[in-house]
């Protein structure tokens, strides 16, 4: 062993990983050296898409200065969306502070291209929990449902498959725009491939040209070398507190896609009339511009961190979604602990692990829409921010954590290695010794 490897071993040590649950990862590292360098490949790839479409729009410091009150002339607002377009390969780009999160993005998105009277169609199942309310599928006030606009659902089949002759049946006169969720975000659906997601339009287009396509992005930019737009989506959105903010966003939201859609959306977010020419930028340019240009590798660490637990949680004998060989969508990463004890072992392991409240231990507590109470592991510089590592688990069966985020893969590693360390601590895993050869 050369002297870096104990001086790793070393700071191990120092952080409270014992030498056995290193030497178990370490096994596993070995054996995901190829799938690392696949993911590494992908990064480059969008890396040098960024960069070009960065480069293209001759992006300068000036883009970084601060506008304040109405904003108008934003240039470095206005490039920033160009930029987004051009990586997304759409007309049109909308990129805002003023888009507060992901749900608020979608939220803009539908009701904007939506008329009371329209019908919206979900053919991939329910979707997230937070568009229940935007939806009106849960009562709520100010809901689609409200302004007269409908919802129907097709469920995906048993094995995940789509059900082409339920959604051919479902669309229909009023059927305007169709939602397709990207990530299976907390469900147990496995996460659609952009492949998949373009055999999908394809079909929804052939049944009816003018409906219009919309993909829930959230958590599966960058994962991919294309995106939803490339395969004939009529808009993609998603959080900029999740993956295309690699990290340095505080907050924003984007929708990207055809100009009659993007034009409909400005509208809305700001007023009829104003559009996208208001909305100040407020100084957040720069980590807008910084943190696209990191998400590339920032999501590979957060992959790897996923197929890494995988793979040790799955030879422990736990369930784990994805499995430990399956390709990756998005970076969720499910493991079925069967206990509440693995639940909270695993968050606290995580907590401890973070750059942020590490000394702080997490609890399983009741929290409003939940019907069980729920644990949650965070130690983030952005406040809620999911691409930085973080873990939650309902307190109910299967007890199942959902994971995702890192901002380097060695941070992830680390907090997977906890994880692991606080179940042996407790007793709840057994790891036997690995030979090292
Ligand atoms: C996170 C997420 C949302 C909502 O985003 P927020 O920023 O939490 O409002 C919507 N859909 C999916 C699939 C998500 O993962």
């Amino acid at each position: 062993m050369n002297d870096i490897s104990n001086t790793l071993m070393n700071i191990y040590q120092q952080l409270g990983i014992r030498d056995a649950v290193y030497q178990y990862g370490e096994s596993f590292l070995r054996q995901l050296a190829p799938r690392f360098a696949e993911i590494d490949q992908t990064a480059e790839y969008n890396q040098l898409k960024i960069l070009q479409a960065m480069q293209k729009n001759r992006v300068s410091d000036t883009h970084f200065a601060a506008t304040t009150g109405y904003g108008y002339n934003d240039l470095g607002r206005d490039t920033l969306e160009q930029v987004y377009a051009d990586i997304f390969h759409t007309e049109a780009a909308l990129v805002r502070p003023q888009l507060t999160c992901g749900t608020h993005a979608l939220a803009i998105a539908l009701f904007s291209n939506l008329r009371p009277g329209d019908e919206l169609l979900s053919p991939v199942g329910k979707p997230y929990d937070t568009l229940e309310s935007v939806i009106g599928i849960q009562e709520a006030m100010g809901s689609l449902k409200e302004y007269g606009i409908s919802y129907r659902q097709v469920d995906l089949l048993e094995d995940g498959s789509f059900d082409y002759p339920a959604i051919e049946k479902a669309i229909q006169e009023k059927t305007k725009l169709v939602t397709i969720q990207r990530s299976k975000g907390y469900q147990t659906r496995p996460t659609l491939s952009v492949q998949r997601i373009g055999e999908l339009i394809a079909f929804i287009k052939k049944c009816k040209p003018s409906v219009l396509c919309m993909v829930d992005n959230c958590y599966g930019e960058f994962v991919e070398p294309i995106e939803p737009s490339d395969v004939g989506a009529d808009m993609v959105v998603g959080s900029l507190i999740k993956n295309p903010g690699g990290g340095l966003a505080p907050i924003g939201g984007y929708i990207c896609g055809k100009k009659v859609c993007i034009e409909q959306a400005a509208y809305r977010l700001s007023a009829p009339g104003l559009g996208k020419e208001v909305g100040a930028s407020l100084g957040l340019n720069q980590s807008f511009y910084q943190g696209l240009f990191l998400a590339p590798t920032v999501v590979a660490g957060a992959l790897k961190g996923a197929i890494f637990a995988a793979n040790l949680y799955e030879n422990l004998g736990f369930r784990v979604i994805p499995n430990g060989t399956e390709s990756r969508h998005d970076i969720i990463q499910a493991i079925e602990f069967g206990c509440p004890e693995g639940v909270i072992a695993f968050c606290k392991g995580i907590q401890a692990a973070a750059p942020v409240d590490s000394f702080v231990v997490p609890e399983p507590w009741a929290m409003p829409g939940y019907d069980s109470d729920v644990i949650m592991a965070a130690g983030a510089f952005v406040q809620g921010s999911s691409i930085e590592l973080s873990a939650d688990g309902p307190m109910k069966p299967p007890y199942a954590v959902y994971f995702q985020g890192g901002l380097t893969w060695y941070h992830a590693k680390l907090g997977i290695l906890k994880s692991l360390q606080q179940m042996v601590q407790e007793g709840l895993v057994q790891i036997n010794p690995v030979v090292i050869h």
